[in-house]
């Protein structure tokens, strides 16, 4: 850099480095490769270098950390190779990373000079724990900018001395919250709980060069703490008095054991990690940090690592990258989008997209509708300026970019249009043929029908071409699978801007061909029609819920959930629909009706087999009447044959599925699964527990016995004992 600048000696390939005036060390970090920054042996040796140069120099007082990279300051360990370890069970590499860090972050932390962290973008993991080390941090206001510890949802703890360092700096309760729950926090959070030191409103520079990068007011910001702590000895800034009073060792035992208490409430027994986690601060705090990394966090973590539930979380992780990969990059043309329907559905879509920047035209066939799906994204986006993510001006830009209207031709400008309306056919066919005469001639028409084929739908469309399936699923902030749905007709352009558009929303845009139920659903169908069927039988709903629950279902949601839990969540009419739409398939996907309209009464709203997390009497009642009618003898019944029926057709279905081409990698029914069902992530997926419980044949030999004793729908198909799963 020129100007003032003494270069340093020595290139790297991961950072760029320039002296500034008054001996500020700018280094900025360019993971080479990669579209973040990662931290691994090569990453860490490299600034182990500038570290030391920095300590060594007597030109540089002291020493200012950004990122190249814009929306991203640094993603922590490089997972990849952490997985790489995981499979080749090797974890001497590993090993010596982990020293590394502590080694180098101790380093830091006791450094004469200076160390801070100016973050703009996700700071994460290994990245939070780099800037922890450092004596200030000064984030920006970056739409992308948060800090989290997010290891325990990789099934490890955060192992570069974030157990450690975190408690001291935002104080116990603060800290384990973070730490067992892997959650995200924005500046403005971070400000209040004194993570940062300081939050700036910063333009990024588009070109990425240092010189620019130095330029930026809030890198400016970080520059002016770093002189200011040269000429004041660095010390840390004593605990605010309410943070020492958890100081104590009695009261941080009674913290931890409330910590735990809460995991064991949200995720059971099912993942070690948080525990793991607890235990390591709990103990940590009355040793030096250090000390505390080295003898307390670095064998918890290493041990973790080696677990299969770790590789299983790591390896679901990694599915996401690549699912968000394979989305074919392409610029944002889509900035107006239409969406059509203002429901239960079509009013979350249109607050997830607002919240993004969209500008969105909401349609609906009445004001009142109309106000009421306004009202519900209101206080959705009120609820997180009472969280103070966003301030009450971010709501009202928000708010303003929603219209609403009654009208069809106001779609005009849109460039693509959701569909959201009620789930009939005709209803469908009659909005997409609006569409076509009304909307731009480019724009794009996606579905979100849960239980209609594309095909179905566009059976008339005058350009099919234009037609794709974007399947959401409720909640749809929470849900962060989106299926992409392609027909043969689809049109790559369609295809790409909508995976483009829902990988923007933040979510897992997985490419799936057309056909009834497209993947998530025709699975998930076998094990809400076989809950059913068991109520029909008799078996109480506490019985089956339970059973599922002990499985794991929905714990990674923090609310476990059994099939008839998830029925009444979806809602009977909307299950029934589905199940009855998903008939076509074969006499496999019974959808009992006779059962399932004993709970739908006419004119009045449908019962639901819970009510007030007792088992709703209305519902038995109910069930006694169609049992008295139908009569079915089965005999006792285990646990495990009660979970053998609710699992392994799903099984038997991913591998149709397969069969069928609606995906080709059965790695994409485990990741679907994982993040649109509620199949446990400690399992690694559907399939990936299949296999490691028992052998194909074995799947195969365990759904004949059941055919043989509960009906013809549990027969295998044919390619579950042939692999290729
Ligand atoms: P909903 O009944 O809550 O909302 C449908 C809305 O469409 C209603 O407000 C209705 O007035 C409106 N509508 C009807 N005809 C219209 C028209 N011609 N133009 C504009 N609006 C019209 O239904 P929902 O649960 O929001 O489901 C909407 C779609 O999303 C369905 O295709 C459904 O299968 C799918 N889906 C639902 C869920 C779920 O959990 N409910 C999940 C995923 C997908």
């Amino acid at each position: 850099m020129s100007n003032g600048h003494t270069d340093p000696p020595g290139e790297f390939k991961n950072f760029k480095i320039a002296v500034l005036d008054g001996g500020i060390l700018l280094a900025g970090f360019d993971y080479s490769g990669k579209p973040v920054n990662v931290l691994n042996v090569e990453s860490m040796s490299e600034w182990q270098k500038v570290v030391r140069y920095a300590e060594q120099s007597p030109t540089v007082k002291a020493v200012v950390l950004v990122s190249v990279k814009e929306g991203n300051f640094c993603a922590g360990a490089d997972l990849e190779q952490m997985h790489e370890a995981q499979k080749q069970r090797s974890f001497q590499e590993m090993e010596q990373l982990v020293i590394t860090a502590h080694t180098l972050f101790d380093e830091i932390e006791r450094s004469l000079k200076p160390f801070v962290a100016a973050v703009e973008g996700a700071c994460l993991g290994g990245g939070l724990e780099l800037a922890l080390a450092c004596h200030a941090r000064i984030a920006s206001t970056h739409p992308r900018t948060c800090f989290g510890l997010p290891e325990v949802k990789l099934g490890i703890l955060p192992g570069f001395g974030g157990t450690q360092r975190l408690p001291r700096l935002i104080g116990l309760p603060a800290a384990l919250d973070m730490i067992t729950t892997g959650r995200t926090v924005f500046p403005r959070q971070g400000l209040r709980m004194g993570l940062v030191e300081g939050m700036v409103t910063s333009i990024p520079s588009s070109i990425r060069t240092l010189e620019n990068i130095q330029k930026e007011t809030f890198v400016q910001a970080a520059i002016a703490q770093a002189r200011a702590l040269c000429s004041a000895p660095i010390r840390r800034p004593p605990l605010r008095a309410s943070l020492r009073f958890f100081s104590s060792p009695v009261i941080r035992t009674l913290v931890c054991r409330y910590a735990r208490h809460q995991v064991i409430k949200r995720v059971r027994h099912f993942y070690p990690a948080p525990l793991c986690a607890i235990d390591a601060v709990g103990r940590g705090m009355g040793l030096s940090v250090l000390e505390g990394s080295l003898t307390v966090e670095k064998p918890r973590l290493l041990d973790l690592m080696a677990s299969q539930i770790s590789s299983h979380l790591v390896g679901l992780f990694l599915a996401g990258e690549k699912v968000k990969r394979n989305v074919a990059s392409v610029p944002a043309a889509v900035t107006r989008i239409g969406v059509l329907g203002a429901g239960l559905m079509g009013s979350q879509i249109a607050g997830q997209l607002t919240e993004k920047g969209y500008e969105v035209v909401l349609r609906d066939v009445s004001s009142d509708i109309l106000a009421n799906a306004i009202g519900r994204i209101h206080k959705a986006q009120t609820t997180q300026v009472r969280k103070k993510v966003i301030l009450p001006s971010d709501l009202r830009y928000r708010m303003m970019r929603v219209s609403p209207t009654t009208h069809v031709k106001d779609i005009n400008l849109a460039s693509l249009v959701i569909e959201a309306v009620s789930e009939k056919l005709d209803v469908k066919r009659a909005v997409l043929a609006e569409f076509e005469s009304e909307a731009h001639t480019d724009a794009i028409f996606a579905t979100n029908t849960s239980s209609y084929t594309l095909a179905d739908i566009a059976a008339r469309a005058v350009h099919p071409e234009r037609c794709v399936g974007l399947h959401f699923f409720n909640p749809v902030a929470k849900m962060q699978l989106v299926e992409v749905v392609r027909a043969p007709f689809t049109s790559d352009r369609a295809l790409a801007q909508a995976s483009g558009l829902a990988k923007r929303l933040g979510k897992f845009p997985l490419v799936v061909n057309d056909g009834p139920g497209f993947l998530v659903n025709r699975i998930l169908s076998r094990y809400l029609v076989e809950a059913v069927i068991m109520v029909g039988e008799g078996i109480s709903f506490q019985r089956i819920d339970t059973v599922a629950k002990n499985f794991g279902m929905a714990v990674d949601s923090g609310h476990p959930m059994g099939p008839l839990e998830l029925l009444d969540l979806i809602g009977l009419p909307v299950a029934l629909h589905v199940l009855t739409s998903l008939a076509v398939l074969g006499s496999r996907i019974e959808s009992r009706d006779a059962l399932l309209r004993q709970l739908l009464p006419e004119n009045s709203p449908p019962v639901t087999f819970w009510k007030s997390e007792k088992e709703n009497p209305e519902a038995l009642n109910a069930v006694a009447y169609y049992h008295r009618a139908n009569p079915s003898e089965t005999g006792p019944i285990s646990d495990d044959i009660l979970r053998q029926r609710l699992f392994l057709p799903m099984v038997d279905e991913a591998v149709r599925c397969l069969h069928d081409k609606i995906v080709e990698h059965s790695w994409e029914v485990d990741f679907a699964l994982t993040y649109g069902t509620g199949f446990p992530a400690f399992r690694g997926g559907l399939l990936n527990w299949a296999r490691q419980t028992m052998t194909k044949g074995q799947v195969a030999q365990e759904l004949e016995s059941l055919a043989a004793k509960y009906g013809k729908r549990f027969d295998p198909c044919p390619g579950l004992s042939q692999g290729g799963w």
